[in-house]
């Protein structure tokens, strides 16, 4: 064989253009396939050799025809070209056929964009998008640009540059070629568009439940962008609120000289960054989403970045003149509640609502510069229990011990969340307080609950946790006793009235006399206690590791 193939060579090349300046002669390589064509004709060459070679100066004379168009590349395929020379003359067509093929990825914007896709298709997120710029470079004109743009995209698009996708996403729709690309661009646009919108460390709250509608406005105007399909509708300076009512398929925007009517999710982004969203005449950060819940009401949805949000919760829970390090501990205990409710509602159209129940979160209105600071000092810190983030609950008052978890809400136990005593929020009015319920008020209450009674005689605590809360009672009747969890009951009542279930009772004439200790569930951090610690000088991190047990306080963004 590498006898054969040296004899070819001589034969073939003994003439050849390699000895000479122009390496890129066409006319001789096709001089070369027509006389190994008559090689083969007058049987000096096998059917199978002849095949390879054959194949091999098609190639070639590509490879040179390409090479021949672009001068810079030349002094580099000049080289590689007498590699492939010298492999062929020692009978290694392989090899010289890898580098012909080399020298075509180069060439072919085919074979270029293939190229690419391989390596972003291997992750080479550096590598490719140089590729695919080249063959841009080489080939503007051609149709396999479309594909280096789109291609372009997705890099961008992993990597989270999404105006930089949208870009090339667009251009590839503008081509004025019929792209076969045009179905999975217009998708990506849309995605591209949506994402680009995306707040960082967004948590999104339920500021408004199943209304018929809502009034919206800004100082310097908002656009409206469908997220069914990204479309935007652009509204510009607006002196008076817009006002978005449910119809049967989407919602009316009516206004002064506006009257529109668009689908719904939509979403809802003020033009100006420092410009505020105002709801029902309330300031948001952030942006809104409008949904409908499935009685076709409104829920309306505002996205925040999570500090953002941590603004305008902060002065709701604590106290904006308490102890600075009370305020960092709270901060904390808030983002940690925030994050992990979070995780635990990606499937939900929102992560937390407004209400008592989660955080209660006033917007913008309600912040102050103390709690903003104590948000911004402590930015990206959380709780964590053995690297997870953890259920970090607080109230108000615990009234000298903290309670488990497990003793208020049956099933839930947590290592963190222990029983500890709490002399700290002694301060506090709610640390022991009283509070006379007429029998007659009692069972009324009771009643309109659902709850069927007779005169209530006692009401006893027939089991209680190691800290003192009542986990259960009995209401005593003439006939019937009536058992209920302690907790429920306080709900019953109202968490106002009765503050905690660390509860006596007893009876004075037609009167039921509470006498309890503390505001709250009493699980997790005290807040009067947090203050207390930082009055005698504690910082956040003691404060913390105090009420969670175990813990440890991490930067998590
Ligand atoms: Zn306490």
């Amino acid at each position: 064989m590498r006898v054969l193939a040296l004899f070819l060579a001589i034969l073939l090349f003994s003439s050849s253009a390699f000895s000479q300046p122009n390496i890129y002669d066409i006319v001789t390589i096709k001089k070369e396939i027509k006389e190994l064509k008559e090689k083969y004709k007058r049987d000096l060459v096998t059917g199978e050799e002849y095949e390879e070679i054959l194949t091999l100066l098609e190639k070639k004379l590509t490879v040179a025809t390409e090479y021949q168009k672009k001068r810079e590349e030349k002094s580099y395929a000049q080289k590689e070209f007498k590699k492939a020379q010298k492999l062929f003359d020692y009978g290694d067509y392989k090899g010289a056929g890898r580098i012909y093929d080399k020298l075509l990825k180069k060439t072919y914007p085919q074979k270029q964009f293939e190229y690419g896709k391989d390596l972003y298709e291997k992750g080479d997120y550096d590598q490719a998008p140089i590729v695919y710029r080249k063959l841009l470079a080489n080939y503007p004109e051609s149709e396999w640009a479309d594909d280096a743009h789109f291609g372009l995209g997705m890099v961008y698009y992993d990597l989270g540059k999404f105006d930089k996708a949208l870009e090339e996403f667009t251009k590839v729709s503008e081509s004025k070629f019929k792209s076969e690309l045009s179905f999975q661009t217009t998708d990506m646009i849309q995605k591209s568009l949506l994402a680009s919108y995306e707040i960082p460390q967004a948590i999104r709250v339920l500021i408004l439940q199943g209304v018929p509608k809502v009034k919206i406005r800004t100082l310097k105007g908002f656009k409206i962008i469908d997220l069914t399909n990204g479309e935007t509708i652009t509204f510009v300076s607006l002196d008076k609120p817009l006002s978005f009512k449910r119809t049967q398929e989407g919602i009316k925007i009516k206004g002064k000289k506006v009257h529109r009517f668009v689908t719904v999710p939509l979403k809802i982004i003020a033009l100006k960054e420092d410009d505020l969203l105002k709801i029902n005449g309330r300031g948001y950060r952030g942006q809104v989403v409008i949904r409908r819940d499935k009685r076709g009401r409104l829920n309306v949805i505002n996205e925040a970045n999570i500090d953002d949000y941590l603004y305008g919760v902060l002065p709701y829970e604590i106290s904006p003149a308490w102890p600075l390090e009370a305020l960092e501990a709270q901060a904390i205990a808030s983002r940690t509640l925030a994050l992990y409710r979070k995780r635990r509602s990606r499937a939900k159209d929102y992560d937390l609502d407004a209400t008592i129940f989660a955080q209660v979160y006033g917007g913008v209105e309600g912040e102050d510069q103390r709690t903003n600071q104590a948000v911004n000092k402590t930015r990206g810190k959380a709780l964590t229990h053995k690297g997870k983030i953890i259920n970090s609950i607080f109230h108000a008052t615990c009234g000298g011990h903290t309670e488990e978890a497990k003793n208020v809400w049956q099933g839930s136990e947590e290592p963190y969340l222990k029983s500890i005593s709490c002399t700290f929020c002694k301060n506090s009015p709610y640390y022991a307080w009283e509070k006379r319920i007429k029998e007659r008020n009692l069972r009324n209450i009771l009643e309109e609950k659902g709850l069927n009674l007779s005169r209530i005689k006692e009401i006893e605590i027939t089991e209680a946790s190691p800290s003192g809360r009542a986990i259960k009672i009995a209401i005593k009747q003439r006939k019937a006793t009536l058992p209920l969890m302690a907790n429920n009951f306080r709900l019953f009542i109202g968490p106002n009235l009765i503050r905690s279930v660390f509860f006596t009772v007893s009876k004075k004439k037609n009167e039921f006399i509470f006498r309890g200790h503390g505001w709250g569930h009493g699980v997790g951090m005290c807040q009067w206690g947090a203050k207390g610690m930082a009055e005698k000088g504690k910082d956040y991190k003691e404060i913390l590791k105090y009420y969670y047990t175990g813990v440890k306080i991490e930067k998590v963004y």
